[in-house]
């Protein structure tokens, strides 16, 4: 595997790097005004996908971005040295979009997985083509997978993904398995009326195959606008439906930055994880900051605003450039998402674009 070599910082030549918010201390971390530090980078690198679930975007698609817009292999590079040696990251996920439909994914794990501090690297993937991809991802320096998986029935998984597709997900996440890419995470969401009782099947699956299962409640970031709180089921009738069939307890290890409740399954060691986003709101202990495919950084998946750095990286602009624009998106980070909030305003751009 051929690594694009970024290793040498490059200088800024032109421009005028406007001078830092006075009220920033000096540091080269990815600091808060609320006092949260960001160590953990969310990479869209595509917005495009090969699914159409229906909670995340319209059956036709979306507009996709220009490829002239993506973030080229280098470039990626070059942000990710910055985020990992020079701001302090030290976990990168890779996500769309479906980003397994990045030809030169693998080349842009290798670079980053050639970075000292050797940053974790995951991946959050809808499963198709990991079957062929797995192995070589793994070599690249892929540490771990998260594969989106709603339902284990066939019917109702091409009903929720308009794609007949429930096999090659399946077979992509035992390679995944025995590629070593673990633990395997499944990621599902239900939908009322849909697939709500389905929880204590997903988990049995999952406890039969040694995958760890977190399910999410769904949140407003759909394309089509169509989120409604009435609508979602929540992680309080998520676990009520669980523990219909299981015995969950607390799992005493601490949760830091996850966003994941995790519960032990009669007994453990096996886990269940979730994901309250809207219910239970852990916007205080956020760890994250963003990057879009097409080189925006937000500092949360909720952000009205964005701040462009692929502006920065096809100027002639230095690292200390791009890495203080960085950090002052970061700086001006909210406090919380706001979902709860009467004013409320879902951003313009849905999941899929801003890399779930
Ligand atoms: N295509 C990949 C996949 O499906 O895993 C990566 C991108 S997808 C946007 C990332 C995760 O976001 C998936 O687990 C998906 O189920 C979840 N997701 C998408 N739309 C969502 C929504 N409105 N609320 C909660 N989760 C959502
Ligand atoms: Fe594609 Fe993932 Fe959205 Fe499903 S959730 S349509 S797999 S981006």
């Amino acid at each position: 595997m051929t690594v694009v070599s970024l290793g040498l910082p490059v200088p800024g030549r032109g421009g005028v790097t406007p001078p830092r918010d006075p009220a920033r201390p000096q540091t080269s971390a990815l600091l808060d005004s609320h006092g949260r530090v960001a160590t953990d980078l969310r990479i869209s690198l595509t917005d495009r996908c090969n699914l159409r679930c229906t909670y995340c975007m319209p059956a036709e698609g979306l507009d996709w971005l220009p490829t002239s817009d993506l973030l080229t292999r280098a470039e990626l590079a070059r942000l990710i040295r910055i985020a990992v040696t020079d701001l302090g990251v030290r976990e990168l996920r890779f996500t769309g979009g479906e980003p397994l439909l990045r030809g030169d994914l693998a080349g842009i794990i290798a670079d980053a997985a050639a970075l000292r501090p050797r940053p974790e690297i995951s991946l959050t993937t809808n499963g198709l083509g990991l079957v062929r991809k797995a192995k070589a991802l793994r070599a690249a320096g892929l540490d771990r997978v998260n594969v989106s998986l709603d339902t284990v029935r066939p019917e109702l998984f091409h009903q929720i993904t308009r794609r007949d597709r429930l096999a090659d997900v399946l077979a992509g996440m035992r390679a995944a398995a025995d590629a070593g890419l673990t633990p395997v995470k499944v990621n599902a969401v239900l939908m009322r009326g849909i697939n709500d009782d389905h929880a204590p099947e997903l988990l049995q699956f999952c406890l039969e195959h040694g995958y760890e299962l977190r399910i999410i409640e769904q949140m407003p970031l759909d394309a089509q606008h169509g989120w409604e709180r009435s609508e979602m089921v929540t992680a309080e009738e998520i676990l009520a439906s669980l523990r219909t069939a299981y015995a969950l307890t607390p799992d005493s290890e601490a949760r830091g930055a996850a966003p994941a409740e995790r519960w032990l399954v009669d007994g453990g060691p096996a886990t269940v994880g979730v994901i309250a986003s809207v219910t239970r709101p852990f916007c205080g202990d956020c760890d994250r900051t963003r990057l879009t495919a097409d080189g925006q950084v937000r500092s949360c998946l909720f952000s009205t605003g964005e701040t462009d750095l692929r502006d920065l990286l096809r100027s002639d602009a230095g690292d200390d450039a791009i890495a203080q624009r960085w950090q002052d998106a970061m700086w001006a980070k909210l406090p919380g998402h706001g979902i709860n909030d009467p004013g409320f305003l879902q951003p313009t751009r849905p999941m899929s674009a801003i890399g779930g």
